[in-house]
């Protein structure tokens, strides 16, 4: 993590204080699910986002881009990249294994000075606050490509669905039946239908194996910049169900410090292989084999035990 102060704000702020430590540990808690040979460097800022942008910002809690988005070829004919794609950075240096930016950061993220934020480590409800590690962990999936190209041009008020490209996540989305959204025109009227008809979904393997069917897209009937295409439907995945972080709104009682199965299996779907849920987070019975990636492991790992089991035997073995 990289904390810089800009000309909206700075982590002087008194109001920012124990900030650094809750948005420290959402990066940490990414760091232990993800797999990439390259480190993944974040910078934050704490602004005044409506003066910043303009008031309507008083709502928005906080944003994230990756700083630079990439194409990516393969020579491999069972390469399972896509061309004519845009990638996140992040990504792109997990795939290629190079560091493609030396120095600069790879997420660039902003948090609203003005809200009230509660920097509880340990998912304390705070009345009335939000919980800055949930806040913190949805913003960097995003950096990391839980995003679509989907927008809407602020002056035309005209929406596409790419740049010159689609992104990676725009690739397994899709409307009604099968209708994916590369296979409409990326602008006009019949885009705009489509990415306001209220009946999208995420489909991949990965996704619909932890599932069992496609998540549903956030796509209301009215366009919302920033928050329509590039998550989970408000509805499908309720505040409390353990796969909400990555739904459009959230309020005080909200609480998620990871992104769960179908969350991170979206990860998984656009290239982040090998990503995993914290190992405490699962049920594992006898015999079990916890397999631990990545390998050599820097993490803790907790073993609790049931009331009244006994564990006989726990052996370490090198795998693979
Ligand atoms: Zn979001």
């Amino acid at each position: 993590m990289i904390f810089k102060n800009s000309q909206y704000g700075s982590w002087s702020d008194p109001k920012a204080q124990g900030a650094q430590a809750a948005i420290q540990y959402a990066a940490t808690a990414w760091g232990n699910m993800l797999v990439s040979n390259i480190e993944i460097k974040i910078e934050a800022y704490w602004e005044n986002l409506s003066v910043k942008h303009d008031s309507s910002f008083l709502n928005t809690l906080a944003y994230a881009r990756a700083s630079k988005l990439y194409t990516l070829t393969s020579n491999d004919p069972n390469s399972t990249i896509f061309t004519n794609t845009y990638y996140p950075i992040a990504l792109v240096e997990k795939i290629t294994g190079n560091n493609e930016n030396q120095n600069e950061s790879e997420i660039i993220m902003s948090f609203n000075s003005l809200k009230p934020w509660s920097f509880s480590l340990d998912k304390t409800q705070v009345q009335g606050k939000y919980d800055m590690v949930t806040i913190t962990m949805h913003e960097i999936a995003h950096g990391l490509g839980f995003v679509s190209s989907a927008k809407e041009d602020s002056v035309t008020k005209v929406l596409s669905h790419s740049v010159m490209f689609p992104f990676i996540f725009d690739q397994f989305v899709e409307f009604g039946s099968n209708k994916k959204l590369t296979s409409i025109a990326s602008t006009g009227s019949g885009t705009t239908t489509w990415l306001t008809s209220n009946n999208s979904f995420f489909n991949g393997p990965e996704v619909k194996l932890k599932n069992n069917t496609r998540p549903e897209i956030f796509c209301p009937f009215t366009w919302v910049q920033g928050s329509s295409m590039s998550h989970f439907n408000e509805n499908y995945f309720i505040g409390s169900d353990k796969n909400a972080l990555m739904t459009p709104y959230t309020n005080v009682t909200e609480i998620h410090h990871d992104p769960g199965e179908v969350g991170l299996a979206v990860l998984i779907e656009i290239g982040w292989v090998g990503a995993v849920l914290p190992l405490e987070e699962f049920p594992y019975y006898s015999n079990d084999v916890i397999k631990i990636f990545p390998n050599p492991a820097s993490a803790n790992i907790k073993i609790r035990v049931e009331n009244g089991i006994e564990i006989s035997e726990l052996r370490m073995l090198n795998i693979e």
